[in-house]
């Protein structure tokens, strides 16, 4: 497919090597990457800010960076150096200190040993900080618009930002839009949500709430640690269910959730909120997510009544922020060289081509009933890996794809969504790219053993 076919019609923003679309976990990862690897590299970022889900709409904690057993961290790299960076500046916990059951897990057990909680505002500075050490050209307020490509190659994208709109030419293009906004104009078959009924996750609208009583909170679930656990039809009942229970019947909760989602922040009182639910959203349109934004703040209100009337320790909390966006947990899977999914997760595969090793667990929301998530640990072994080749999209050259949208089904895509790994695929991307620069190779031809241990050399394990 030949887009803008006659470019110069529009205004020439910059040429560079690699330019990146979407400063997400992914995205920042992939430009620091290809810049600190040689490339001139530029990075697009619709939001004033980095950090996507992390950022904009609070999604936290970190989901786990370790191995099944919970004994070694596996998910390393760039993941390591942000977390190492937040940690320094007191932004947050790190994951050897979190343990599956506590707090900063949500009181999960399954899947859920040594997550990490971070500050945002933080994290968007170490992003910044990160992104300008490396020399990557930071184009915020930026959006993408349409891929130029020639003879199925892409050769840059056209923007659009308050200069109106321009065009960047490129020698890589990154996708980590997290909804594979470029690959799908640049004709990549995509797959939207699991592809059969074009069912996606539930939207979340995420908030942060603070002067919490944590000690008393936490005593609450200590006195029900029983219960936390059950699964009624199908569905996981967990933490504060039966306030939840309780509310329902008295008329103060209408949302299809029987668990009460907090984790505990950087700061003892405060506390991350994923509870909202919203089903039914399209991630890739406007009017759908403008419309989860509206019932999102209204579900926030109702949610934080709930929490200050019927949970321990909650009755002084004060509302911090909710996301400046909707949570999005799934749009667009591409078509690439290969499609990961929920046998590589189970059986705990290694491919030849492996990028980044984690034990993220299987986690599609919405799939029993609104309230209910299919929830799968890893069966064989402590870690499985991607593969480069899910990153790689079928019909163009010079693109790759990073972070939730990668060449996967929904099931497997609901595994390595999560943040730690996303950011490994970004580094995985940005070092890619800035090869095929260097070595004048189509990136779907990088020499594969030179990239894993280019990344073994930046910190990254791979068994
Ligand atoms: C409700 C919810 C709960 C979650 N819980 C957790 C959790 O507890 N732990 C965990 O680790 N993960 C969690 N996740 C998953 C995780 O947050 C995301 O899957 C992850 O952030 C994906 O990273 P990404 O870089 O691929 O995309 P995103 O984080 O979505 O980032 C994409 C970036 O691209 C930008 N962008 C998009 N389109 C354009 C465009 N056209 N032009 C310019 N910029 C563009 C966006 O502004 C954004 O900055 C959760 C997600 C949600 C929604």
């Amino acid at each position: 497919m030949e887009k803008f076919t006659k470019p110069m019609d529009i205004s020439l923003k910059c040429e560079c090597d690699v330019v990146v679309v979407g400063g997400g976990p992914a995205g920042f990862c992939a430009a620091a990457a290809a810049a600190r690897n040689g490339a001139r590299t530029v990075l697009v970022e619709q939001n004033g800010y980095c950090g996507g889900m992390a950022t904009g709409a609070l999604v936290g904690p970190f989901m786990t960076s370790y191995n099944k057993s919970g004994t070694r961290m596996i998910v390393r790299g760039m993941f390591e150096e942000v977390i190492n960076r937040l940690v320094e500046q007191g932004g947050a916990i790190h994951p050897k200190y979190c343990r599956a059951g506590g707090p900063e897990a949500g009181y999960h057990f399954r899947g859920h040993d040594h997550c990490a909680p971070f500050d945002p505002e933080i994290l968007k500075r170490v992003i910044d900080e990160m992104l300008t050490e490396a020399g990557v050209k930071i184009l915020y307020h930026t959006s993408f618009v349409e891929p130029v490509t020639e003879q199925n190659c892409m050769k840059g994208i056209i923007v659009s930002s308050k200069n109106g709109m321009e065009s960047i030419w490129a020698k890589v293009v990154v996708d980590a839009s997290g909804d594979a906004d470029v690959a799908y104009r640049a004709g990549v078959p995509c797959m939207i949500g699991d592809g059969k009924k074009g069912t996606m996750q539930p939207a979340t609208m995420f908030f942060r709430i603070g002067n919490v009583d944590s000690d008393r909170l936490n005593a609450e679930i200590e006195a029900n640690k029983d219960r936390i656990d059950l699964y009624i039809d199908g569905v996981r009942h967990g933490a504060f269910h039966w306030k939840i229970q309780e509310a329902k019947k008295n008329g103060d909760f209408s949302i299809d959730r029987w668990v009460v989602g907090l984790y505990r922040g950087v700061k003892k009182d405060e506390w991350s909120v994923n509870i909202s639910r919203i089903g039914n959203v399209n991630g890739t349109d406007s009017e759908s997510l403008s419309q989860a934004e509206v019932i999102g703040r209204q579900q926030v209100e109702e949610i934080f009544r709930f929490l200050k009337k019927y949970i321990p320790g909650c009755e002084d909390a004060v509302l911090l922020a909710s996301g400046s966006t909707i949570g999005i947990r799934e749009t667009r899977h591409i078509k690439g060289e290969a499609v990961f999914c929920a046998e590589d997760v189970l059986e705990g595969r290694i491919p030849d081509d492996v990028i980044l090793l984690t034990s993220s667990s299987i986690d599609v929301h919405g799939t029993v009933g609104g309230a209910g998530t299919k929830y799968l640990t890893i069966e064989n072994g402590e870690w499985y890996g991607v593969p480069f080749r899910c990153l790689v999209p079928l019909n163009i050259e010079q693109l790759l794809v990073a972070g939730r949208s990668i060449s996967a089904t929904s099931e497997g895509a609901g595994a390595v969504r999560v943040m730690p790994p996303c950011m490994e695929m970004g580094h995985a991307a940005g070092v890619a790219a800035a090869m095929a620069v260097k070595e004048q190779c189509l990136v779907r031809n990088v020499n594969i053993k030179k990239l894993q241990a280019q990344l073994v050399e930046e910190g990254s394990f791979l068994g």
